[in-house]
Parts: C-alpha cells; structure tokens; sequence
C-alpha cells in the first residue's frame, strides 16, 4: 500500500509537534471484582442524558426494507423496564460495541490476545498532574477497554502519531509516523487520515513493527460516543416499551458503521448468532457480547414534540428513517380519548419518500392504516428510482411543491406546524429551500423576504427540525 512509502529523503529534517507527556498507567492486577455490568462506568457524564443508564432488552426486531440497491433499515422494539415520562420526537441515546473482529486483531497486534479479559488498573503515573478522564473505568479488561470505552476508529490525531512513532522500531516505519505527524507531511496526514479515513488499526497493519501499550489508546483515542435515535413510538402504546428505527449504514470505505451494525447484531437472535460464530470457529465467552441488552438513556428533549392539544395543521415531512417520529406522533394521537372520539380538527399532511415502492416504502401498512382512520388527511409518497413517469415528483420537497398552494395557505394563514426529519447533508436543505420559494412564489414575494419567513417560523416553534448525518 502506498501509505508506508517514504516521500521525503532522510536528510530532510521534519517539523515534528512535541511527544505528548504520557500520564496514564495500567498494571495487570490481582483485583478479582470486576463490574461487568458496568464496563461504561456509568458514573461518567451521559451527553444530553436526562435519565440514569437504562439496561434495556431488545423484545422484538423486524426488517423493514428488502431486495437490492436500497439501506438496510431495523426497528427495534426495546424494553426499558422502567415507566419513565418521554413523548414521541423525543431521543434516546445508545452505547454500542465495537465490531468484534476489529477489537480482536487490536488486541493481537497490542500483544494482549492471552490477557485480554484479565484484570487491570488504570491510574494516573506518579507525580504527573493530570486527571485520568473521566469516562475510564479505573478497573476493567483490556477487551472491555476495546470493545466499549474507546472509539476505536476515533481520527487519528498528529499527536497519537508522533507518539506512536516512539513505539515503532523499524526506522523506515518510524519515519514514516513522523512525515505524517510532522508540518512537512500535512498533504499526507490530510489525504489518509482525514480523506481515506485510516483508522489505528489500519495504520498498525502497515507499520508491523509499532506496538504500542494500552495507555498510550487510553491517552489518545476518544470515548466511545453514544448514537442518538428518534424514538418511533408514544409512551401511550406500552409506556415500558420504545421503538427505534435506524439504517445500517456503511461507509464509503465499505465499513459499517459501529452502532449501526451492532444494532443489527441485536437484531439477529442471539442462539442464531452463537451457532453462527460457532460454525466459524470463533470462541467467545464474553457475557457483554451475545446478550440482547442495549444500554440506552434519555436524551433531553428539544422543541421536535407534537403541539399539545394540537390547534392547528400539521405538515410532517420525513423520508427514510426521518418518518421514525412521526409514526410515535400520530400513534400517540391516535391513542388519546378525544382524537379517537372527534378526530382532529386540522389537518395533518405526511410527505415521505423513498427509493422503490416495493423495496424501502416504510410503514406503508402503519400510514395507510392511519389514512383510513382519518387521523392522516394527506399521505404524499413519492420513490426517487422507481417513477412511473419523468413528470412525477422524484424527492419529498418535489411533492411539497407540487402542493405549493395548499402548502403555503396552511403555513401563513392557518398557523401549520412544519416538521422536518432526517438527512442533514442534502435533504434538509433542499426542503428548506424549497419552502422558501413555495412563500416566495405563492405570497408573491422576494426571495430574501420568504427566507425571513422561515427563519421566523423557525423561531416562533412553527418549523421544527430534527436532522443528523
Ligand atoms: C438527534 C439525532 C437523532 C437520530 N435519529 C436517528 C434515527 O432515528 N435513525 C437512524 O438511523 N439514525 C439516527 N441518527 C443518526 C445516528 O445517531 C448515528 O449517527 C447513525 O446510526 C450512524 O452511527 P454508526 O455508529 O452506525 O456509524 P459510525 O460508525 O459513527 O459512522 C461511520 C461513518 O459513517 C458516517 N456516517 C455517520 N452517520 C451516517 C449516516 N446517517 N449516513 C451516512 N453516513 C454516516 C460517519 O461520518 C462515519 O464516517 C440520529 C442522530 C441524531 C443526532
């Protein structure tokens, strides 16, 4: 591979940043009391939590979608065996594991395959002062370390390199951490670290003669982050239960991505994952790995919740896995006395699309369910790959526009709610902007003056978005 070559000559004398002060110490130790059911020391700071780690239990799992050139998409319906106050739009956050076969070839290469569930301690080095972070467990197991505290595939900073230069015996190796950490080698650090997105273990499979210790992981790789998920179901259905909708998602490198994956993981039954494993001769004792446990907690909720009671239209535009929350909102709707009984007095639109109508069309069942229980007045669908003809809408904001009066007429004089879910990088805008030209176009109006609009009516709560890449 081209990522070991050598670009300057020797007598080039590099730019290098400072070797960063080592102040982690890990010792094998004695200790035989070990919290397996705690291995992301809990007493850490959940980002945005405003539950306590919940140890919830995967109850059921379909797969939504099917047959080629479309994501891969799960639910999962999670038990939380805790009642705890939460309403559709709201999120969860997950703590996954990363990918198995990843944290066993880092264990080989880190020489720790035989130690690898042995205890070990993890402090500050004596007469440092530094404070160990705060997400370490101060007692655990190489393997729990891998698996579940450390971004494994965490960026790669200049300064990991540098260090990891002073572990690297080889001397063409050695050289080649320090081109890429030096100011010389910005070029090459830009294109494989940050372009092609080489991860440690990639870079340890080309520099076979850099081993580092495990504190040297703990000073440099980030916390395993938790993954935010929509919650696709109302507390009213079963309050001890929640839905999450999520896609597998595969990088351009042809990764799949962590949470992703090892949510599909759950998804599989676990004795059909432990015969698997089996039959390919992989042995694994690890109670964290084949359980169906998903530790969750909630997630602070933003403004992206349902008008209670709901006094004016609603317009809920979300193609993909952006619908998730949408179907917890109108369930949540459909389960409430007075809806059931009057129905809604608005209207309530849903703009959803996806790539073929028999492939990835979502919840179509759910919708059209909701559609002849009147709590759906408008169901626009649309399927980018799979038109019947040129002329038909191809994207959500295409249908949107091909309501342009409707749309508009419940925006500026009926006080709609706008609710946008989903993609961030394309979609989101797109929809934005063509919000903007339906005011534009239909109040007879100037770009500048409809943009305005929209930013307001995102101000007032009117436009309220819950979008991520
Ligand atoms: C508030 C909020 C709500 C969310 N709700 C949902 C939801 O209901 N359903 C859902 O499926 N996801 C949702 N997400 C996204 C989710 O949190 C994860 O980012 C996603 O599942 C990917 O995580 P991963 O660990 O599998 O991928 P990672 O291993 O983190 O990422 C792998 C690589 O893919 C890229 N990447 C990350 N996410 C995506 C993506 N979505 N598409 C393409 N490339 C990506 C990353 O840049 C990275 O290079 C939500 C995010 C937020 C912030």
């Amino acid at each position: 591979m081209e990522f070991s070559k050598l670009i300057f000559e020797p007598t080039v004398d590099l730019k290098l940043p400072p070797v960063p002060v080592s102040f982690i110490e890990v010792v094998f130790s004695d200790v035989q009391k070990i919290d397996l059911d705690d291995p992301l020391c809990t007493s850490a700071p959940l980002p945005f939590g405003i539950s306590p780690l919940i140890q919830s239990e995967v109850v059921s799992g379909r797969l939504l979608t099917r047959g080629d050139d479309v994501k891969e998409t799960f639910e999962l319906s999670l038990d939380i065996k805790e009642q705890f106050s939460y309403l559709p739009g709201d999120s969860v956050g997950v703590f996954p594991q990363n990918p198995l076969a990843e944290v066993n070839q880092l264990l080989k290469r880190l020489g720790l395959d035989e130690q690898k569930n042995a205890p070990i301690e993890i402090t500050v080095k004596k007469g440092v002062k530094k404070k160990l972070p705060i997400y370490l467990p101060l007692v655990s197991t190489p393997k729990i370390i891998l698996e579940s505290v450390l971004e494994i595939r965490g960026i790669l900073k200049k300064g990991f390199l540098r260090s990891l230069a002073e572990y690297t015996t080889e001397y063409k190796e050695k050289r080649r951490l320090l081109e890429l950490s030096s100011i010389e080698g910005a070029a090459e650090y830009d294109k494989y670290i940050l372009q092609q997105g080489l991860t440690l273990s990639d870079v340890l499979t080309e520099i076979p003669s850099c081993v580092p210790p495990l504190s040297l992981l703990l000073e440099h790789l980030p916390r395993l982050m938790p993954r935010a998920y929509s919650i696709a179901s109302s507390p009213l259905s079963c309050g001890k239960r929640i839905n999450i909708v999520f896609n597998l998602v595969v990088t351009p490198r042809g990764r799949m991505g962590v949470c992703s994956s090892w949510l599909k993981n759950k998804f599989e039954d676990v004795d059909d994952l432990s015969k698997k494993f089996e039959k390919m001769g992989v042995q694994d004792s690890s109670p964290t790995r084949t359980s169906k446990t998903i530790p969750l907690f909630f997630r602070k909720p933003s403004n992206f919740r349902i008008p209670t009671p709901i006094d004016a239209p609603l317009i809920l535009i979300g193609p993909g896995t952006g619908v998730a929350p949408f179907i917890g909102f109108i369930e949540h709707v459909s389960l409430q006395e007075k809806y059931i009984s009057d129905g809604l007095k608005d209207p309530l639109l849903v703009y959803f699309g996806c790539r073929y109508r028999n492939r990835d069309h979502i919840y179509k069942n759910e919708m059209e369910d909701f559609v002849s229980r009147k709590f759906i007045s408008a169901y626009r669908v649309c399927y980018s790959r799979d038109r019947l003809q040129e002329s038909d809408p191809k994207y959500v904001q295409d249908l949107l526009y091909a309501d342009k009066e409707n749309v508009c007429n419940l925006v500026t004089k009926r006080g709609a709610y706008l609710f946008l879910c989903g993609d961030a990088k394309n979609m989101a805008k797109d929809v934005q902007a063509t919000l903007v030209r339906i005011l534009q176009e239909c109040t007879d109006t100037t770009c500048d003056v409809a943009e305005k609009q929209i930013i307001e009516l995102e101000k007032s709560g009117k436009f309220v978005k819950d979008v991520w890449r």
